[in-house]
């Protein structure tokens, strides 16, 4: 269920497929970055675990706050301030609501992609998290309007978001570092586009 406790449940997930997919992440992120992606990313969720073990979140939106807060203060890169910004809307978009349904959850994600749009002015195309969120969110809308349940919701926008991580390999960088190699960015995953990936089928499974 996604209440508070089923939502820190499913970050507690997340940070275990985060750290188990951190060389993968670094190596994506050699490819056309600096490296530190997995790095980043796991330093970030180990902390939030942290927290998660430490302080009392009322409801599903204050343990979304709180990832916000807590991955802007510890990701660091281009990544911290647009997961952190992601989370923090998706936070506001659910309130005070105590359980997550179909429509809120898929508000969430709908709100997180404008954060990180309005953090970062990526578009569909631009080779980053952008090209697999903004399918997810889609695919989430769909499925929310049809009356699917939440673990429908997010198993959509995980599919969807997997498939729009792939489809970065041909293209050529637009923002982040990649962009600094021009076309030779061609070929490789974005590796922020793999990590929301996995975050996404990490929800997805555990709100089954
Ligand atoms: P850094 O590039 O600072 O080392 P990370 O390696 O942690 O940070 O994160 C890199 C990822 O951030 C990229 O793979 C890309 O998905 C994402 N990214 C970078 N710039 C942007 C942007 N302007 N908009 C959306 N996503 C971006
Ligand atoms: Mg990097
Ligand atoms: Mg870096």
């Amino acid at each position: 269920t996604c209440t508070a406790e089923g939502v820190a449940t499913a970050l507690r997930a997340a940070a275990r497929v985060i750290a188990e997919h951190r060389d993968e992440l670094n190596r994506l992120d050699r490819e056309i970055g600096d490296g530190d992606h997995g790095e980043n990313m796991t330093r970030g969720f180990t902390a939030l675990v942290s927290k998660l073990d430490t302080v009392e979140a009322a409801s599903p939106g204050a343990v979304l706050k709180l990832v916000a807060s807590t991955l802007i203060s510890t990701v660091g890169g281009a990544a911290g301030p647009l997961y952190g910004t992601a989370f923090l809307r998706a936070a506001a978009a659910v309130g005070d609501a105590a359980e997550l349904d179909p429509p809120l959850a898929a508000a969430a994600l709908q709100a997180a992609l404008e954060g990180v749009v309005a953090r970062g002015k990526a578009v569909v195309g631009d080779k980053t998290m952008v090209d697999a969120l903004t399918p997810a969110v889609a695919a989430a809308e769909s499925v929310a309007v049809t009356g699917g349940d939440v673990a429908a919701v997010l198993s959509a926008a995980a599919e969807a978001a997997e498939q729009g991580a792939e489809s970065t390999v041909p293209l050529v960088a637009r923002k982040g570092r990649a962009s600094y190699l021009g076309e030779r960015s061609a070929g490789h995953l974005d590796p922020g586009a793999r990590s929301t990936a996995l975050l996404l089928r990490t929800f997805a499974g555990s709100a089954r």
